[in-house]
Formats: structure tokens, sequence, C-alpha cells
């Protein structure tokens, strides 16, 4: 089943409208979250998120957050997924194809969910990555529907390979396609700050907090290519690939080329994580 608006529909009952603002502009927000055993992961965190990134573009949620919480936790269980994802949009609806707020029109909102499994392969090996430009716009903050510029980064690691590019403005390490960033230099963590040239991971916020409770130094500051390239250890954080090591970027092998110590001991913590939300 799905969710459309208010109502749990089978997939192929619903349609989207070909004048509908997020299918023709991007006018819209979504949301990807984690189901861990049947429990949505982190769930609060998404809908602030959600709210916020709705109100960065002056979009009116369609009902209240409590609500939308219901029912998509309500959607896990009508199709009994255990191990998987939940993804869900808000766009400005429907009207005729102006570029301007149209005024009248009431938010469409979509749901659905996907199994999917722990990507495990790649968190205990690690992953490649490419470096390419950061051609996005001046407000990643929001989670738009607008994901071109990501999806031909990706589209590039692809090409190559790989299975992240790392994206930079100029020489400013930025973030992933669909990532976070980290570097480690001598046991301190290093991510970009969170302002508007970044999405503000929900991955990213549980690793900070893990990481200052494990008693690691934490330092959001932004760093150049360079010190990417030449750090101990580099790791991307996300929804869909958790916490996991980059072993090499472009030609640059990461440190030993292995998986680091730093990152081994956040993966643990965030096991702890998965456990305790599960109530296991
Ligand atoms: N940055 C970008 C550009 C992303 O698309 C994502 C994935 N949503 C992230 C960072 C990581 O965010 P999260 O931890 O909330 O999945």
């Amino acid at each position: 089943m799905i969710l459309h608006n208010e109502r749990f529909t089978e997939r192929d009952d619903a349609f989207v409208d070909i004048e509908d603002r997020g299918y023709q502009f991007g006018d819209g927000v979504y949301e990807f979250i984690r189901v861990y055993d049947g429990i949505c992961f982190e769930m609060d965190s998404h809908m602030q998120r959600l709210k916020l990134s709705a109100l960065k573009i002056e979009l009116p949620l369609p009902y209240a957050l409590e609500k939308i919480t219901r029912n998509l936790t309500r959607l896990v269980e009508k199709n009994g997924l255990m191990n998987g994802f939940i993804y869900v949009q808000i766009t400005r609806g429907v009207s005729q194809r102006m570029h301007h707020f149209p005024g009248n029109t009431t938010s469409v909102l979509v749901a659905y969910t996907q199994l999917g499994e722990r990507p495990l392969e790649k968190t205990t090996h690690g992953i490649q990555a490419i470096l390419t430009e950061d051609i996005r716009w001046k407000r990643c903050d929001i989670k738009s529907l607008n994901l071109l510029a990501n999806v031909l980064a990706k589209q590039q690691a692809k090409k190559h390979g790989c299975d992240e590019a790392i994206m930079h403005r100029g020489s400013t390490v930025s973030e992933g396609s669909s990532t976070n960033v980290y570097i480690v230099e001598r046991n301190v963590i290093y991510t970009h700050p969170i302002n508007n040239l970044i999405l503000n991971g929900i991955t990213r916020i549980g690793v900070l907090q893990m990481a200052r409770e494990n008693g690691l130094r934490v330092v959001e500051e932004a760093f150049t290519v360079n010190e990417l390239l030449e750090a101990d250890e580099v790791f991307v954080t996300s929804t869909a690939i958790e916490i996991c090591p980059v072993i090499r970027i472009d030609q640059t092998l990461i440190g030993t080329g292995q998986p680091g110590l730093v990152t081994r001991a956040l993966q643990q913590a965030f096991e702890h994580r998965i456990v305790f939300n599960s109530g296991t």
C-alpha cells in the first residue's frame, strides 16, 4: 500500500497530476527514513527536518506533524515492513503552470515503503569515491526535490565504478552527493559546519553526538580537498549507507587503504543506537 494524502491505497490506484508542482518544478520537499526491525529510526528528527524544509520554501504542511508521523508508522505496519525505508514527499500541489506560488493549491503528500537490507558489505570493507565540483545552488540545507546536480554527481561516480561523489566548492569539501563527509586527523573528527551549503544529515546529528559521548573531539569546520586526500581516515554517513569508510578517492588511497579505527568505533556505537531504537 502507499499513502496518498490521508488515504492508504494501492500503488496502481494513485496518480500524479501532470501539473503537480513537484513534478513540474521540483516544488516540494521529502524525507527518506530507515526502518530497522519494523521500527522507524530517528523518526522525530526526520519529521522536524521535514517541517523545517517546508517552512523554508513556504510550503504549508497538509497535516500536523503528529498526524503525518502516525500515518507513516501505519504504512510500515500495513506493509509488514521489517527492514527498509519510507520515502515521503510533499509538493505544493496542482495548478495551472506558473512560476510563482499559485496561492490556492493544496499540498500533496505521497509516501511509500521500500525493502532494503543494511549495507553491510560496504560498511565493512569501505567504498571508493570520486571528487567533483559542487555545482548545486546555495540552499542545500533544504531537502528539496531538486536533485539533478546530485544525480549527475552520483552518475559520474558510478561511471568510474565508485559509490559516492564527494563534492567541493573550489578547494572546500562540502558533502557527498547523498551523504555527509568527515575526515579523521590524529583522532579528531572534522566535518563541514551546518549552514546553507550542506544538508543537516540526521545520521550526522547522531554520529557527532556518539563521537562526543565516546570522548572523541569533533570540529565542525570545513576542510580542503588536500586535507581530505591526506587524512588518516575518511567516512561518509547517511540514512541509507549508515557510517561507511571511504578507502580510496580518485587515485588516492586513504590512510592504509583500510577502514580506520575511529570509523570502526563509531560504527560500533551506531549498532547500539539501532538496538536501542528497536527496544531489544
Ligand atoms: N547530504 C545529502 C546531499 C543527502 O542527500 C543526504 C541523504 N539524505 C545526506 C547528506 C545525509 O542525510 P541523512 O543522514 O539525513 O540521510
